[in-house]
């Protein structure tokens, strides 16, 4: 928060680039090289951000001596490991750019993409995502569970998530604003961004091979964060419980009447089995039920405790003339919190 208000008194640049950093050594003298050079290339003031987030390497060491011969470079080091989408935040909240480019330290994210996502957003979008159209040098297994958990997560959620998009993207400083009046301490940043709304555009890469260095997304943690974006922006899940319930409890019914007409009519049946299949199937029902219902309290006080704004203001026209003047990047829009 301290960090957040300092930054707004600081003075504004063109750009700002956040760039996380967790146990990437061996990347580093690449990376350093690459973001210098986007830097020197941008058509503005530009600083970049790294955010170490508690590596244990000597990474910090290394970027502590670029930021003390390169006034444009920036680090904050996180005082342990507090994951990807943690380190992210923490870096736009520090980002003083009017335009901020979220991209990985691993250069899986070209940085000669970001000028193209720059280009959008002087053509007044809000927010550009990177989205890959090739994933080399990945495992079959990670492109097809990434491709399915998408499928997955954009069939449950009621925001369309964008599929094959990670959190490289580059948001104007209006989205950066209402995605910092998110106060939720759960984030899953891309879910987040797509709630926000405002213009929303994409450009397509290839997304290359990592350098060097290992993925530091394991299998587990993919799976969390999966979760993680599921629950955050579903409750569909607790809906199921719902369904599931009525549907056990109407099949229970049917069959107890079916049980009954075939017994009157004179059918043969084991005594006894069609009253306890009832029962049984009638009772568990009604226990998923009451399961969801109570889930979709759960849910409802989910929501509550994220504490979002209840809508975020995209334009505001005609309310102060002398405001109206402005251009569209640099614009003063109201977010509301
Ligand atoms: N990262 C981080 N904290 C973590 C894990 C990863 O800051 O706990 C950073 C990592 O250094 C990299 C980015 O997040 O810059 C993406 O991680 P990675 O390339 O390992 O993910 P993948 O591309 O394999 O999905
Ligand atoms: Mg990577």
């Amino acid at each position: 928060m301290t960090g957040q208000n300092a930054a707004a008194h600081e003075r504004v640049l063109r750009y700002s680039l956040v760039i996380p950093v967790y146990n990437e050594e061996a990347m580093l003298p690449l990376l350093l090289h690459r973001i210098v050079k986007l830097l020197d290339q941008l058509d503005g003031s530009a600083e970049a951000i790294f955010v170490d987030d508690g590596s244990h390497d000597t990474g910090s060491i290394f970027l502590r001596g670029a930021v003390r011969i390169d006034s444009r470079l920036r680090l904050i080091e996180l005082s342990r490991n507090f994951g990807h989408q943690i380190a992210i935040t923490a870096g736009m909240n520090a980002a003083r750019g009017e335009a901020v480019v979220v991209m990985d330290a691993d250069l899986q994210d070209p940085p000669e993409v970001v000028l193209e996502l720059i280009a959008k957003w002087k053509e007044g979008f809000d927010v550009v995502y990177a989205r890959r159209i090739l994933r080399q040098g990945e495992t079959l297994f990670k492109r097809a569970t990434a491709n399915l958990y998408y499928r997955v997560l954009s069939a449950m959620t009621t925001v369309p998530i964008p599929r094959d998009v990670g959190d490289f993207r580059l948001v104007s400083r209006q989205a950066l604003d209402a995605f910092k009046s998110m106060p939720e301490s759960d984030r899953f940043v891309r879910g987040m961004f797509a709630w926000i709304g405002f213009r929303q555009a994409e450009v397509l890469f290839e997304r290359p091979p990592r350098m060097a260095g290992e993925t530091k997304y394991p299998l587990w943690k993919m799976v969390k964060l999966a979760i993680h974006g599921m629950l955050s922006f579903s409750e569909k899940p607790l809906r199921m419980a719902l369904w599931a319930g009525l549907t056990i409890c109407f099949l229970a019914i049917s069959f107890g009447i079916y049980a009954v007409i075939f017994k009157l009519l004179g059918g043969a049946m084991v005594d006894g089995w069609a009253s306890t299949v009832v029962l049984v199937s009638f009772l568990s029902g009604i226990n998923l039920f009451m399961t969801g219902v109570v889930g979709l309290y759960v849910g409802g006080i989910h929501a509550e405790v994220k504490r979002r704004p209840l809508y975020i203001v995209a334009h505001d026209t005609g309310r102060q003339t002398e405001v109206a003047a402005t251009g569209t990047q640099t614009g003063h829009r109201n977010v509301a919190s």
